[in-house]
């Protein structure tokens, strides 16, 4: 699994052409290739659950504009068989590096990694009033996944002058080695990370390499991945205005930033450290609401890379790619059958369970239209 970045333009006010065409070589997928993308060329019959007909899965929208993903990228797409082909977590062989228990002969990811653990690493402060709760957030990967989520002591950052420092109070490996040590010993680290700093308006980011290499550094031992979130901008090349984040597959740690999914912003597509508070009339319940929609849908999206899982051209769907925010936005929470049937064959959630705690979410969170869709997912094939 190579690295991937996720970039996320900012979206460029271009004069829309009235035609974009896709990226050379990419060919939209016939109705034909995605069935056999979901069910492999010698098989008859699929259950209900991957039934694709019906206004349930919109084939993606073609690109709009230049930045959009498939204006940019010859995307070949990842079947079902390639994926249970290449997927390293449903190998024979225990994935390099991992240090839990192994069993050999189980078919799921749990039943061979009885002990492996999602975690999400706070990354900074969390407490704004429209940032999504963390709760939360392992919540919703835990009902998209049904694989344990677990929510590492966060992390501080300190900013002093042009220089920020992690601060943690707590060895996370030695968390897994020893659970009381929270209670036993505090220890504060320090690392001071790699970050650009604009001193007029006093903005920062953080660069995207140094976090992932500090994350390597406190993986706990009984990790599936670690997922840093913060609030915090990330960019990696200096020309970058800034980078949603990158999950680095074969060292299991990702590093994502919720920072520009608040509805309210706005930012230049010139300079990195320009951001505007626009005038939009919309409550603080509103925003909140938006953002955590976002961000779950961000989460994700990232697990499911570090779970094996490529970028989808096969439908409308989570795991479409994406270039810019605007296109990030309007993209799906809803995983396609082709994904849908990766992720069930490796985390071997029962899908009507599934479906159900998801709808209760959304419901939860006032997510009305994904709440709809599941219930009417849910419907279609419950029905015999
Ligand atoms: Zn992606
Ligand atoms: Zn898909």
């Amino acid at each position: 699994m190579p690295k991937i970045k996720e970039s996320r333009l900012s979206t460029r006010s271009r004069k829309e052409r009235t035609s974009i065409p896709y990226a050379r070589g990419f060919h939209l997928p016939t109705r034909k290739r995605c069935l056999e993308a979901l069910a492999g060329k010698h098989e008859q019959e699929l259950d209900k659950e991957y039934d694709s007909t019906g206004d349930f899965f919109q084939s993606i929208p073609k690109p709009s504009s230049i930045d959009d993903w498939l204006a940019q990228y010859n995307e070949t797409g990842q079947t079902y068989q390639q994926f249970l082909d290449e997927c390293p977590w449903l190998s024979k062989r225990k994935l390099k590096y991992v240090r839990h228990t192994f069993n050999s002969t189980g078919t799921t990811l749990q039943e061979k990694y009885p002990e492996g653990k999602i975690y999400l690493l706070p990354l900074g402060e969390f407490d704004g009033e429209t940032t999504p709760r963390f709760s939360d957030l392992a919540e919703y990967a835990r009902l998209f996944y049904d694989v344990p989520v677990e929510i590492l002591p966060p992390v501080k950052l300190v900013v002093t002058g042009d220089k920020v420092v992690w601060e943690d109070t707590l060895d996370a490996k030695e968390l897994t080695r020893n659970p009381r040590a929270s209670r036993s010993s505090t220890r504060t680290t320090h690392y001071q990370l790699l970050s650009r700093f604009d001193s007029k308006t006093g903005h920062y980011q953080l660069q995207i390499n140094s976090v992932l290499y500090k994350l390597r550094q406190i993986i706990p031992n009984d990790s599936i991945c670690v997922m840093a979130l913060t609030m915090s901008e990330l960019y990696d090349e200096s020309t970058d205005l800034f980078v949603a984040g990158m999950a680095a597959g074969n060292q299991r740690v990702g590093a994502f930033s919720f920072s520009r999914y608040n509805p309210t912003l706005n930012f230049s597509y010139e300079f990195w450290y320009k951001v505007y508070r626009e005038d939009v009339k919309m409550s603080t319940t509103e925003q909140r609401r938006v953002m955590l929609q976002r961000s779950c849908k961000l989460l994700v999206h990232e697990i499911a890379h570090l779970l094996g899982v490529d970028h989808c051209i096969w439908y409308s769907c989570c795991m479409n790619g994406s270039g810019h925010l605007k296109e990030d936005f309007e993209q799906s929470m809803h995983l396609c059958p082709v994904d849908l049937r990766k992720l069930q064959t490796l985390c071997g959630f029962n899908m009507v369970e599934r479906y159900e705690g998801l709808m209760r979410f959304y419901r939860a969170h006032g997510l009305s239209e994904e709440e709809e869709w599941v219930r009417n997912r849910l419907q279609f094939i419950t029905k015999s």
